[in-house]
């Protein structure tokens, strides 16, 4: 092969790559707007809408990895059930809307204690679960810290242009791992009984299993 030729073949070979870096850079591009849409996707179908709280498919998959984790380091966990006091009477005077704002006002508070030691989910419509890993002692402390929150909570009435306001309470069941075992069901079961003792006695308190 003589010298032309040489120069000929390395010029092809130049052009192939820079037409094969051109290629790709454009597959990364691609790629990485791929994985933006997926992390997007993922991040709505584990939260709920309304609260911005974990859905509760979610919320317990993170629940069973948080128990079986404590179970293996012999750390204590819990749960709180937190539901809105008397909330059907807050729909009914105030309307729907305020019903939902305040929905997403309790969560909202709710969220504020998330750590990498806690994280809360919607359990149902008026009703959040909180998972925490600390002692009884903390985990009471930061149910109690979530009632006295939420006690401070109002809001203007959709419509009445702040003319009037709402305010709202919580009751919240604890149950815990130092009590009940690692059993999520047995776990789920105490705080809710808990819960309905709360709700017994007079709404706006903290009840332990
Ligand atoms: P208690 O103190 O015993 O918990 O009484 P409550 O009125 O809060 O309990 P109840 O379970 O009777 O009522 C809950 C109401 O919450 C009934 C339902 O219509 C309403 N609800 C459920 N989900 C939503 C929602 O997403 N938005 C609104 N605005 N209301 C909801
Ligand atoms: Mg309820
Ligand atoms: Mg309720």
């Amino acid at each position: 092969m003589d010298q032309g030729q040489l120069d000929a073949n390395l010029k092809g070979i130049r052009q192939l790559l820079s037409h094969l870096h051109g290629e790709v850079t454009a597959l990364e591009t691609s790629y990485s707007q791929v994985l933006q849409v997926l992390r997007k996707l993922e991040g709505d179908a584990s939260t709920d809408d309304l609260s911005g709280l974990y859905r509760r498919r979610t919320f317990f998959d993170m629940w069973d990895s948080m128990l079986k984790e404590c179970e293996k380091m012999n750390e204590n966990c819990g749960m709180l059930l937190i539901d809105i006091d008397h909330f059907k009477i807050i729909n009914d005077t105030h309307g729907h809307q305020t019903g939902d704002e305040v929905i997403q006002r309790v969560a909202g508070l709710v969220k504020q204690f998330e750590t990498p030691r806690c994280f809360t989910g919607r359990y149902g419509g008026e009703e959040f679960a909180v998972a925490v890993k600390g002692t009884d002692a903390e985990i009471l402390g930061l149910a109690e810290m979530m009632r006295r929150g939420v006690e401070r909570l109002y809001g203007a009435v959709a419509g009445t242009d702040g003319k009037v306001q709402w305010k709202c309470t919580i009751s919240i069941g604890m149950s815990s791992a130092a009590k009940d075992g690692f059993d999520s069901e047995k776990l789920i079961k105490a705080a809710d009984e808990a819960l309905y003792e709360a709700k017994r006695r007079g709404r706006n308190q903290v009840r332990a299993a």
